[in-house]
């Protein structure tokens, strides 16, 4: 399949992302610049009769593969994480060789990638044509018969993201690859959100409206570009602003979207039933699966437990399975808080699961409703898939509210 995403706003949105780097990133790649934001940016779209762009937009994990569908269409995570990992690596080690101008092109692809997957007309799953939305939402007949891709992405539109400041996103390569996943995802989440406003503006022939509904989509993709371009130049050039180990210690997966949610949403089969039909939910526990209350445990650090409410963790219920992708060799451990929720899960009694890689790493419980929360530290040296398992411990499941409260890796 091939998908042209935003075309010359691909231009654009990369010059945006240009011009927002700040003057140690911008020296670090030197004229190179203008080539990503004037033509680098497209190369995965040239990969067919131009043999030097098609080397940069290659894969060695896909030998033989000239067009990769997933450098312009969301692929499931680990593939994503693939492509970030394998372009961000490649510009970072090119670069810091001196060897500035194939640095230049892997960026282009990165970039590339970035932009596509926060594009909305590359947003929704398995649907690039638009053919089963038009079902959704049938168009007027002037749109019967055009494929929407195109209009929804097509638009000129200035990309201005001033005010940005482009973050580091991770001391080493595959650091910053696991943190552009998160925010990638989170791109396309935001892409999603833009495509019914689009068609809106679209089917009522409002061309303004069609614009204001594409332009954060486009910001949206500057502001990753930005952060990409900016870390790798960091990386090569070894320029890591003072305190920013410490920024890095620790990575919070609580926001994070599980593997088991397929194209980032819940399909039904990941819904448990007990303590309520539900899902697991950052930042919050669902009093009846609908009212959220915050996160709270019982915690017992020494003196007599007292309920402690936490900013970051996940509520969820038994059976519930969430598999994570983590960088290995990275982060040492992970660590939470795993117990019955304070309030809501007095009646409960959970069993909590570490896994990496299928094999257990730590396991706790069963986990009262009365008793205090546990501390769970497990080593995940190598590790690249955490599972994190919750599972009745007996009685009739409606108070299992479980928490795994500050959810973190730690280096
Ligand atoms: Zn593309």
């Amino acid at each position: 399949m091939r998908a042209h995403a935003w075309g010359e706003p691909h231009i654009a949105i990369t010059r945006a992302a240009v011009e927002a780097l700040p003057a140690p990133s911008r020296a670090a790649w030197g004229d190179e610049l203008d080539r990503i934001a004037a033509g680098h940016c497209t190369l995965p779209d040239r990969v067919y009769g131009d043999a030097d762009a098609a080397r940069f937009a290659a894969m060695p994990g896909r030998p033989g593969v000239t067009y990769i569908r997933g450098l312009h269409v969301p692929d499931p995570q680990p593939e994503c994480h693939e492509v970030l990992r394998c372009f961000l690596g490649r510009a970072v080690d090119a670069l810091a060789e001196g060897r500035t101008a194939d640095a230049a092109r892997w960026a282009g692809t990165l970039v590339h990638a970035l932009e596509d997957w926060s594009c909305p007309a590359h947003s929704v799953p398995d649907d690039n044509m638009f053919t089963r939305f038009k079902q959704f939402m049938p168009p007027p007949p002037d749109y019967r018969f055009v494929p929407l891709h195109s209009p929804v992405e097509k638009g000129s539109f200035a990309v201005d993201i001033r005010g940005h400041e482009p973050r580091l996103l991770g001391l080493s390569a595959d650091e910053a690859a696991f943190h552009l996943l998160h925010r990638a995802n989170l791109g396309i989440l935001a892409a999603r959100a833009r495509v019914i406003p689009i068609l809106v503006a679209l089917y009522a022939h409002d061309t303004n409206a069609v614009i204001a509904a594409q332009r954060p989509a486009a910001e949206t993709g500057a502001r990753l570009a930005a952060d990409a371009l900016h870390t790798i130049a960091c990386l090569a050039t070894k320029r890591i602003p003072p305190g920013a180990e410490d920024g890095f210690r620790t990575a919070d997966l609580a926001p994070r979207i599980p593997l088991e949610s397929v194209a980032l949403a819940v399909p039904q089969e990941a819904f448990f039933s007990r303590p309520h039909w539900g899902h697991a939910t950052p930042g919050v526990a669902l009093q009846g699966g609908t009212n959220e209350v915050p996160l709270a445990l019982r915690i017992d650090d020494g003196g007599s437990p007292a309920v402690r409410t936490f900013a970051t963790g996940i509520g969820t219920g038994t059976r519930c399975s969430m598999t994570f992708p983590v960088p290995p060799g990275v982060y040492r451990s992970f660590e939470a808080w795993a117990g019955l929720h304070a309030t809501l899960g007095t009646n409960g009694s959970v069993v909590f699961e570490v896994l990496g890689d299928g094999r257990s790493l730590a396991r706790v419980g069963p986990v009262a409703g009365t008793n205090a929360a546990r501390r769970i530290a497990a080593e995940i040296g190598g590790v690249t898939n955490l599972q994190l398992v919750t599972t009745s411990g007996g009685g009739d499941g409606y108070g299992n509210h479980a928490v795994w409260a500050d959810p973190r890796l730690v280096k």
